[in-house]
């Protein structure tokens, strides 16, 4: 890995089998594990080429990767290996005390849940199964008293919009070390989800901003880069000094130095994306990563087009490609979900990509 290239942030899925029927469910997942899945070998030698790229965060979800016998020894070897995988883990019938146990005698230091409501009432219709809000919180107690650090993931859309606070509470006392807040990319399962608009992100934004201040945990924002415009809007106009960038990378990483990686080998610019990159069991992933025609076209903000396109804070944000994608049929288009209107059509872009103020 040089040193001048960007280490990249890498979600994997384990497996697409899953027990549950959430109906938000983005990725198509499937009761049983398909015939395609990558085999234990094969996943050993995708950790190999992980840890190969220096990731700067690795993410192993699902489906639910507990429907993998093999998870443990999984685990055990990305840790062997250099990594520090956080695990993405459903309430599901797999998931027991027992279980988080072993996954942390087997190295595993971090686990992801999802709260998307502070009660089963608002949480369970938009996860899609009853009885999954009692058992989340039972499993994130679980988790503490085995010593791992906890994500919680939050999906904001119309129906908890006006419970951020509300989780905030639920959260606090649960002693979490991240939440992250997704914005909804209408793909898959997820598009029987109310979205909010492009004026309610910003409220959400502004709301963030001020929960950041007072709590504990990290917020990182998901699936909403133009989170970095809002927070670099609000410092230009204090006339503050320019922020420091490696903040915004972990406050919104969404960079185009972010790749998935499907069960069954294909490399994806995003689990919301469909078009692969190239597949593991053919290319490496380092020549994907460098040499892919689809994601160094998703890394040059000259082929954005619309109103990202010409945007003075494209070279920082440029979008969600995955909700252009979803929404408009067009991986460049303009991210439906920016209130933001450039102010100048075709002028210098007041933000250069990472280097400051250029006006
Ligand atoms: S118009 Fe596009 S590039 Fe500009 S802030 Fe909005 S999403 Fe980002």
């Amino acid at each position: 890995m040089s040193t001048s290239e960007p280490h990249p942030a890498v979600m994997w899925e384990l497996t697409r089998a899953c027990d549950l029927h959430c109906r938000g469910c983005p990725s198509g997942a499937e009761p049983r594990r398909g015939a395609n899945e990558l085999t234990t070998y094969e996943a050993y030698k995708t950790i190999d080429q992980i840890a190969e790229l220096e990731p700067r965060e690795l993410i192993i979800t699902g489906g639910d990767p507990l429907e993998r016998e093999d998870v443990y020894q999984v685990i055990d070897y990305a840790r062997r290996r250099g990594l520090d995988p956080a695990l993405v883990l459903s309430p599901t019938s797999q998931l027991t005390y027992d279980a988080i146990a072993r996954l942390e005698q087997n190295g595993l230091t971090r686990v992801v849940f999802s709260i998307d409501g502070s009660t089963p009432g608002i949480h369970q219709p938009v996860h899609g199964v009853a009885g999954t809000f009692a058992a989340t919180m039972r499993a994130i107690r679980w988790a503490e008293s085995a010593g791992l650090r906890i994500d919680v993931n939050t999906l904001v859309c119309a129906r908890n919009r006006d419970d951020l606070e509300s989780i905030v509470d639920v959260i606090r006392p649960l002693g979490i070390a991240r939440w992250n807040v997704h914005f909804l990319v209408p793909v898959g399962g997820s598009v029987v989800i109310e979205m909010i608009t492009a004026e309610e992100v910003e409220r959400v934004f502004a709301q963030l901003d001020e929960i950041r201040e007072r709590e504990n945990f990290a917020i990182r924002v998901i699936e909403a880069p133009h989170y970095r415009r809002f927070r670099l809007e609000r410092k230009l106009q204090k006339n503050l000094e320019w922020p420091d960038f490696a903040t915004y990378e972990s406050e919104s990483p969404e960079t185009n130095a972010f790749m998935y990686i499907s069960h069954a080998g294909d490399v994806r610019p995003s689990e919301f994306i469909p078009q692969s990159a190239g597949n593991l069991r053919y290319r490496s992933l380092s020549t994907i990563y460098r040499g892919s025609d689809l994601l160094v076209a998703l890394r040059d903000p000259a082929n954005l087009k619309g109103k990202c396109g010409r945007c003075d804070y494209r070279h920082v944000c440029g979008g969600s490609r995955a909700r252009a994608w979803a929404m408009t049929g067009d991986l460049f288009a303009s991210d439906p979900l920016c209130a933001y209107e450039p102010e100048h059509v075709g002028a210098t872009p007041r933000v250069d990509a990472r280097k400051g103020a250029t006006a």
